[in-house]
């Protein structure tokens, strides 16, 4: 059994955050464990209310993980505040840690601040040196580059900035373009693009959180990263394919067997 941890937030109505990525770990057949990082009160239509986890807490829980047991993959997801990220950079960093995917989670499809504004020169500091891959959206990729995305001309020259900041890989996702939902992989060297149809639906709560977590199982198992990105594209499109209405907003995506 590969073990696999997401350092992530709780969302209330299971569609994102936490609950996504343990139910994303149970449908690849990895054991998944969790290190809180921030409560969220929401349902589909929106986040509500959010109450951060002490820094003294999470760093527990990262110790308490990494001193008794084997983790083959972790996958970072909201992060919240300055304190947060520069604790698990440090509790980290005295661990062998491998298969790190940095989702750098930042607003919620519904509006919300997951990442508070003034904290993302921290997270571009501490967090994406030690990624393996790193994850943003469009929008995600134009914060922390300052490059207007439109195309994959943009998405190319983003990633080739975001290279510079430390992570191994950078994955680029495409599914706010206008007309194509082309990902975008750059190792360094080389461009990898991983085309996928639109599928129409409201119901994309918790898309990348389902996508990082993904990519951390299928790196666990042992995939390349090549193999770990194409398996967790179509992972995601077949569960959004397959997602469904649970309230009045926002649907989930079927964490399927
Ligand atoms: N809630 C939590 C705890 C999250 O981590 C995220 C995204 O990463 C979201 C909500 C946002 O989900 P979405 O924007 O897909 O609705």
């Amino acid at each position: 059994m590969k073990n696999v941890l997401t350092i992530a937030g709780s969302d209330s109505c299971g569609g994102a955050g936490i609950q996504a990525d343990l139910k994303t770990f149970s449908a690849h057949g990895v054991y998944g464990m969790s290190v809180i990082t921030a409560v969220t009160a929401q349902n589909t239509q929106g986040v509500f209310a959010v109450e951060d986890i002490s820094a003294e807490l999470i760093k527990k829980q990262i110790e308490a993980i990494y001193d008794d047991i084997k983790v083959d993959a972790v996958k970072i997801g909201m992060v919240s505040k300055i304190e947060t990220i520069t604790t698990i950079s440090e509790t980290l960093q005295r661990y062998y840690v491998k298969n790190i995917v940095v989702d750098p989670v930042m607003i919620s499809k519904s509006g919300y601040h997951l990442l508070q504004p003034e904290a993302k020169t921290a997270l571009i500091n501490n967090l994406l040196p030690l990624a393996t891959v790193v994850t943003p959206n469009l929008m995600e990729a134009e914060v922390i580059t300052g490059v207007e995305i439109k195309n994959i001309e943009n998405m190319k020259k983003a990633a080739l900035l975001i290279h510079k900041m430390g992570p191994q890989y950078i994955l680029i996702k495409g599914g706010h373009l206008e007309d194509e939902a082309t990902d975008l992989l750059y190792d360094g060297d080389d461009f990898y693009y991983y085309p996928s149809p639109r599928i129409q639906t409201k119901n994309t709560h918790g898309t990348g959180c389902t996508l990082s977590s993904a990519i951390a199982s299928n790196l666990a198992r042992g995939l390349s990263i090549n193999l770990a990105i194409e398996k967790a594209k179509e992972y995601i499109t077949i569960a959004i394919q397959n997602s469904f209405s649970i309230g009045k907003g926002v649907g989930p995506t079927h964490h399927f067997h």
